[in-house]
């Protein structure tokens, strides 16, 4: 598997704005934001798309969504709302193949579309 930018910082070897971090998963603001809020919850372990998580990885997953949450309960907009997102392969718009789950908050978001 090819090492990635997402790589490189849960490794603490290039810079970024860590908002979250335990044993299982790395959470960090968006070098570009798309939203007043925009963090990226990444996994420690290496997964490349959605495609590639396996039944007995659900878990990965499910600890991104759980940490998204918590931050936002944590930061004060949970109740207000937010969007979750995990982009996969050419279509879905995914760029760094290190799975991922963008939290996108902190005004209304449009619907989806292209
Ligand atoms: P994707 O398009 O793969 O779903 O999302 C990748 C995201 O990573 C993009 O929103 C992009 O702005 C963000 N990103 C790419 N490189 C870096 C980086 O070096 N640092 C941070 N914090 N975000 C990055």
């Amino acid at each position: 598997m090819s090492e990635t930018i997402f790589h490189k910082i849960i490794k603490h070897e290039i810079p970024a704005d860590i908002v979250f971090e335990d044993e299982h998963l790395i959470a960090f603001r968006d070098i570009a934001p798309q939203a007043p809020v925009h963090v990226l919850f990444v996994p420690k372990t290496d997964v490349a798309t959605l495609n590639d998580l396996q039944p007995d990885q659900s878990a990965i997953v499910g600890r991104l969504a759980v940490a998204a949450a918590d931050y936002a309960k944590r930061e004060g907009f949970a109740e207000d709302g937010y969007r979750i997102v995990m982009n996969c392969n050419g279509h879905g718009g995914q760029t760094v193949f290190q799975i991922h789950l963008h939290l996108l908050a902190g005004a209304p978001l449009g619907r989806f579309g292209t």
